[in-house]
């Protein structure tokens, strides 16, 4: 039974592999245009205590905009959802996840979710600290508790990069701090964000934080690492946002909450089954992975499981 279900797994990503070829990997980073696009892995996590894995699972990536899904949750869990919404929307917007247009085009200016990246800088500076090494201290402590792997840090030379050539964040964060969405130093703000978009880790660890998500903020072994009710709502933004302008038809063709990095890595979450973890670098004009999106496609046909 296991043997055909990894001859199932290792024949969908040879499949999904092939869309790689259609793209090309980030490069407005410049060291993430390293990448390697030909690679695809995915591992899958039902709280057994193995994940069950198909190709290059041990390659590390960073969490990009995956990390979003975990600020949001974690500044929730600290300040409540009255102080998180009043920064930031709940709506989906239809836009490239780093636009600037509709912040003016609202009243108030707050950024219409956590998931873009104006949204997250919102988010990121409700994260406790007084320096960025203190908020990302804190965030990997988080990470370490709804991975189980404690090793999890962040690459230095992807933060450092992002952080030379982050001018358009930059924009949003010194235009949310005019608008009073977020207070003090802008800069402190972006080298906290880049260091949480250039956290490190496998499929193995993605696909193990997104059981969590899956499993209503409980980990395999039952420990609570985050409140029911915020799992419930972080797994909703990642259905309406988490593909950015991609998600309605990615939600009509697989149906799977899920948040995408330009590292080329997807957050999956099956609710009350599965985390899922996925890394494919090759990506399409919208910033997710061809390969990425293609085997969640054939997973969620396969196993039927989309949630709607
Ligand atoms: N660090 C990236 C940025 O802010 C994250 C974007 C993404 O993964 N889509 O541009």
């Amino acid at each position: 039974m296991l043997c055909q279900k990894q001859q199932d797994l290792d024949e969908m990503v040879a499949e999904a592999k092939k869309e790689a070829k259609k793209g090309e990997v980030a490069t407005y980073i410049p060291a993430l245009a390293k990448a390697d696009p030909n690679i695809l892995a995915v591992s899958i996590f039902d709280g057994a205590s193995h994940c069950f894995v198909s190709g290059d699972s041990e390659h590390l990536f960073t969490l990009q905009s995956a990390s979003k899904v975990i600020t949001l949750a974690l500044a929730l869990m600290d300040c409540g959802e009255a102080v998180v919404f009043e920064k930031v929307g709940m709506e989906p917007t239809g836009d490239p996840f780093n636009s600037i247009s509709k912040l003016e085009a609202q009243f108030p200016s707050k950024p219409l979710n956590p998931m873009i990246n104006a949204g997250a800088l919102a988010v990121s500076s409700l994260i406790k600290g007084e320096t960025a090494q203190d908020k990302l201290q804190y965030l990997l402590h988080f990470i370490h508790r709804l991975s189980g792997n404690k090793h999890i840090t962040y690459n230095k030379e992807v933060a450092r990069s992002e952080y030379e050539t982050a001018d358009l964040n930059r924009a949003l964060a010194y235009f949310l701090k005019q608008h009073h969405i977020i207070e003090g130093d802008v800069n402190l703000l972006i080298e906290f964000y880049t260091m949480q978009c250039a956290i490190e880790l496998t499929c193995d660890d993605l696909a193990k934080i997104g059981f969590v998500l899956a499993n209503e903020g409980r980990n395999h072994e039952g420990e609570v690492i985050m409140p029911y009710e915020i799992a419930r709502l972080v797994k909703t933004f990642m259905v309406t946002c988490g593909m950015y302008n991609a998600s309605g038809e990615f939600a009509i063709k697989v149906g799977i909450p899920a948040k995408s990095g330009v590292s080329g890595c997807i957050l999956g979450a099956v609710p009350n089954r599965l985390g899922i973890g996925i890394y494919g670098p090759a990506l399409d004009e919208k910033g997710n992975s061809y390969a990425g999106m293609k085997i969640l496609e054939l997973l969620a046909a396969h196993y039927h499981l989309s949630i709607f």
